[in-house]
């Protein structure tokens, strides 16, 4: 059935190992491997719980990570829960995960007694924010974030295990050097004020990756969590791709339903389309059109690249795609299957939409 979504799992080991050899080998960093861009799917999951050197594999998600959690404790590595969690998960949070990120006192004391009732230990990050403006506890409030440690650290069923930032996901700032070293120094202060030791200081996501190379990389970051850098092969900072990696691990396929001549210009008056925008043509005389059986349900039209370059995607509505076909001569016919690679956004949609097929080669 298609649409379908292929997972070449070969392919996503060479870039699991390229990025690996990158954080790991060449930036002293341990390796976190985030699969929320692919809904954690199991085939996945017990693909990065084989490679040696992951070291925790997180997700946005509870869902998620209580399906795989068995799976990465068995081969070895943390889970790990990367969005600050709802005050109504906590009681989850506690069975499945090991780290798990914070940036409220209410939910982190919530999670103190939850832990004590499971008689555990949480494992914490608290996370920073250096002006992003996502999840964190503001860098220059500096004395909320000692109050916010003063805290912490008196609590019996919380460990505070280190410090992170998230950066290019809100506020799409991009991770430097001299940022990435504001975060080093609140640690160090941190360290120095309750003579305690923090074992992670987590210098963000793929926007992060590109620093290591360049020898930017400050000392004191000892983590980096890679998403899409790992399933897409994207330098997130500035789009370039990473070394020894591919960017068709992913494939979209759909079948041709239709395939005709047509004008390229809609006849009658323009009002609105299925989505309530007014649409613009570019008049290209008679084209050859098909459209394949997939649509905005399923994937996101601009975040998706079709295999053969002579294909251009025109538009489309919930559940079809209109392609424009007139570079390919005779080489296409109703029946036919069409490949795409994916962007970020594409791939979300793609493997979350039930009507997409995933087959795992
Ligand atoms: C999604 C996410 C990541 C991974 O981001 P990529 O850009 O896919 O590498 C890392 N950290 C946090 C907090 C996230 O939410």
């Amino acid at each position: 059935m298609y649409p379908r979504l292929i997972v070449d799992l070969k392919k996503l080991k060479g870039n699991l190992d390229a990025v690996a050899e990158i954080t790991k080998d060449r930036g002293n960093c341990s390796l976190m491997i985030v699969t929320k861009g692919l809904c954690a799917e199991k085939k996945l999951v017990e693909m990065i719980a084989a490679h040696e050197k992951v070291d925790f594999i997180a997700d946005s998600r509870v869902k998620n990570i209580a399906n795989f959690s068995a799976v990465a404790r068995e081969k070895g590595k943390k889970t790990v829960l990367l969005r600050i969690p709802m005050h109504s998960e906590v009681s989850e949070v506690v069975k499945h995960v090991d780290l798990c990120f914070n940036s409220e006192m209410s939910t982190i004391r919530l999670l103190n007694s939850e832990a004590k009732r499971f008689g555990k230990v949480q494992d914490i990050l608290m996370m920073i924010d250096l002006g992003d403006l996502r999840e964190g506890f503001f860098f220059q409030n500096e004395e909320l974030i000692m109050d916010a440690v003063a805290e912490i650290i008196e609590m019996d069923h919380i460990n505070l295990y280190g410090i992170g930032v998230n950066l290019t996901c809100y506020g799409a700032i991009i991770p430097k050097k001299d940022n990435l070293s504001q975060l080093v120094e609140i640690g160090r202060r941190i360290e120095e004020k309750f003579n305690i030791s923090l074992n992670m200081v987590s210098g963000g996501n793929s926007s992060s990756i590109y620093l290591i190379d360049k020898g930017e990389l400050p000392e004191g970051i000892n983590n980096l969590r890679l998403g899409e850098s790992f399933l897409l092969g994207n330098d997130t900072a500035y789009e370039t791709k990473l070394p020894n990696t591919v960017d068709d691990a992913l494939i979209l396929r759909a079948q041709i339903v239709e395939l005709k001549e047509k004008p390229s210009l809609p006849i009658g008056e323009v009002g609105v389309d299925a989505f309530g925008e007014k649409p613009y043509y570019e008049d290209r005389g008679v084209m050859k059109r098909a459209i394949i059986a997939v649509g905005k349900q399923d994937t996101d039209l601009g975040s998706m690249t079709p295999c053969d370059e002579r294909i251009e995607i025109m538009g489309g509505s919930s559940d079809h795609i209109i392609l424009d076909m007139t570079g390919t001569g005779d080489d296409y016919q109703v029946g036919d299957l069409v490949d795409f690679t994916l962007g970020y956004g594409g791939m979300l949609k793609v493997a979350t939409s039930p009507y997409v097929e995933k087959e795992f080669i």
